[in-house]
């Protein structure tokens, strides 16, 4: 008789609650009924299958787009004490065949394998005499063409479904929150009265930050530099900024490979799993770094380029803090970045024979305005991407670079004719570059030959910075007095709101961050005693962090396996001394205990005796 599920939640995976939404889908499994589990990165998709899975007789089968995927998964169950394997293309026959035969003989129970299995004549003979109680499909966003993720073979999932001797229950995943992805989901799987649960996609352990640096890689290599022994990941639009960026933080001295699809495949495998298993600190990559990444350690994602949309965003963002820990998702911003995605948008929908390429294009082009947007927004970035995604939140999360930048409400009237009147005086023809060089009374030769420093508005804004100018244009922008218009090149065009301005009748305000200096960049290095930043007894988490990384070296698994740093940073609040108290640490269940258990008290024992806890962790409320 299987164990209930919260004992498995308990022994096997060492939680004492369920986090929202993970007990719904759960008891909706265990009913029979089919499932769609809608949760942002990190909220703890996996535990949704995993625990009917263990907790009902026949076998469950796993659909996960990538192999790395897989592995990290059946690695971490297998580590809980849990029946897991995997089938794909990088085990040899004879693995496959034992794997086959452990499922035929009950061993094991969770079973998972890539959408290309379902299209595997053997596999589908085989599967045929074995009970199926559950399909799950995770990461099921990319049996949508609309995602960025589409994978043809994930069709292959409800045709496999319907040939089986018995219906099984069927339950999706996905972190992607659109509804048109979400429709495609429910029909292109063909989801029988799911309980469809949709959790809040708030990812509140995340600080957002967008910065307008003038020069990116200083900054860069000062926010790395303050970062020290964390796991981060930089991501680069291009595979040239990739190795650029890779080989200066290399020369700085920090531990950073790169990663992208033109890279030889053995030296992208190496770099990704040096990365997964600690050996480097730093991966810096093209977005085809990430998907299928279950790393739970990063705590910094830094976007060295702005990404096409808001979806890639935050779902590369949303890599950081997958453990709940405190992480930091950056962005720095410049106008070349759009200029960029506005090449990619081009040159895709060139090469593309979509059936409605027009469509698809205006799409690509909305998105990447949003993008754009909020790069400059001053709203609060958090209320911002949520709204994007169709949620209500509070206008003010307090830990965002917004809310904590400074602000003041200006009244904007003055500057908004000026600039209204300068785009309407040359024409509506040209950019922002080009509007605020006349603003502000440049040189430049184009500008000259063009004569327009005879123009009234030449110059009127001459003691504005050109930072400050950009900043009110995107405000404008946001509020509907002009429109950025998007072909080969963009141009400024005043809106119909705009008149009112221009004539006087209105007036236009708006709350703008006060203007600091340019922060000068240091690159002095952190004191001792990393852990994510606010660890309580520093210098414990990294003996915790090396015995960690020795067992998992030895066992050939990555670290975040074995324990997860929120676990080691709870050890570090509660040095627990005894077998009880470390099964109280948040992530260790009775398996955990039996392995581990003896070999991390030890080292808190020492500790504790030799070095005075902080003060911080003798008061119950910390
Ligand atoms: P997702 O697939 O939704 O991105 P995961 O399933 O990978 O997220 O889970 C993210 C992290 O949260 C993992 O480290 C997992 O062990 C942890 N986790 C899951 N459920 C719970 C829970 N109920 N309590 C504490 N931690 C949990
Ligand atoms: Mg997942
Ligand atoms: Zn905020």
């Amino acid at each position: 008789m299987p164990a209930d599920k919260f004992t498995l939640l308990q022994q096997r995976f060492g939680y004492k609650t369920f986090r929202p939404g993970q007990e719904t889908l759960i008891d909706a499994i265990l009913n029979g009924r089919d499932a769609l589990g809608i949760m942002p990165t990190g909220a703890g998709k996996s535990l949704c299958y995993q625990i009917p899975a263990l907790a009902q007789d026949g076998l469950s089968l796993v659909i996960s787009p990538l192999i790395s995927l897989m592995k990290d998964q059946v690695d971490a169950l297998v580590q809980a004490g849990a029946p897991a394997a995997c089938l794909n293309a990088s085990l040899d026959a004879a693995t496959c065949h034992q794997v086959m035969d452990q499922v035929a003989d009950g061993f094991c129970n969770l079973l998972y394998i890539t959408p290309e299995r379902l299209e595997n004549p053997g596999f589908l003979h085989f599967i045929q005499s074995i009970p199926v109680a559950l399909v799950t499909v995770d990461e099921a966003h990319c049996v949508s063409q609309w995602g960025q993720d589409f994978r043809p073979s994930y069709l292959a999932v409800a045709p496999f479904v319907a040939g089986l001797p018995k219906r099984p229950c069927v339950a999706a995943f996905t972190a992607t929150a659109t509804e048109q992805v979400r429709q495609d989901i429910l029909r292109l799987l063909a989801l029988d009265h799911p309980k469809v649960l949709v959790t809040g996609f708030d990812r509140p352990n995340l600080n957002f930050e967008v910065r307008h640096p003038g020069k990116k890689l200083p900054l860069l290599l000062s926010l790395v530099n303050k970062r020290r022994d964390q796991s981060g990941i930089v991501y680069c639009s291009t595979r040239k900024q990739v190795g650029k960026v890779a080989e200066a933080l290399c020369a700085d001295g920090i531990s950073a490979a790169p990663y992208h699809a033109g890279l030889p495949d053995s030296v992208r495998k190496k770099n990704q799993e040096d990365f997964i298993y600690d050996r480097i600190d730093v991966i810096v990559a093209t977005n085809a770094f990430g998907m299928g990444i279950d790393k739970s350690n990063v705590s910094f994602v830094i976007h060295y380029n702005m990404p096409g949309d808001l979806e890639s965003y935050y779902q590369e963002a949303g890599r950081a803090g997958r453990d709940g820990e405190p992480a930091d998702c950056i962005l720095l911003y410049s106008g070349q970045d759009v200029r960029t995605q506005q090449f990619f948008i081009d040159r895709s929908h060139t090469e593309m024979t979509d059936t409605d390429p027009g469509a698809l294009r205006e799409k690509d082009q909305e998105r990447l305005k949003a993008m754009t947007f909020y790069c400059h927004t001053n709203e609060c970035l958090r209320y911002y991407m949520l709204r994007y995604f169709g949620e209500d939140s509070p206008k003010s999360c307090g830990h965002c670079s917004n809310c904590n930048g400074e602000k003041e409400h200006v009244d904007l009237t003055v500057a908004a004719q000026k600039i209204l009147s300068c785009i309407v005086r040359t024409g509506s023809r040209y950019g922002i570059t080009m509007i605020i060089a006349i603003l502000r009374g440049s040189k430049n030769k184009r500008l000259l030959a063009q004569g327009f420093d005879t123009l009234s508005t030449y110059g009127i804004m001459a003691d504005t910075s050109a930072k400050r100018l950009r900043q009110i244009i995107h405000n404008l922008e946001n509020q509907g007095y002009l429109a950025v218009d998007d072909g080969t090149y963009p141009i400024l065009r005043p809106l119909a709101k705009s008149r009112d301005v221009l004539f006087g009748k209105a007036t236009v305000t708006a709350d703008l961050l006060i203007e600091h200096k340019p922060e000068k960049v240091k690159t002095s290095h952190p004191a001792s005693g990393s852990g994510p930043s606010g660890t309580v007894n520093p210098t414990l988490y990294d003996e915790l962090r090396a015995l960690r990384a020795t067992l998992a070296d030895k066992q050939g698994v990555p670290a975040y396996v074995i324990f997860s740093n929120a676990a080691l940073t709870d050890m570090c609040r509660k040095l627990p001394v005894d077998s009880d108290a470390f099964l109280d640490v948040s992530g260790v269940g009775k398996v955990k205990l039996n392995r581990y258990g003896k070999a991390f008290i030890a080292v808190i024992q020492k500790w504790v005796k030799t070095e005075k806890p902080s003060s911080a962790d003798l008061n119950p409320t910390n």
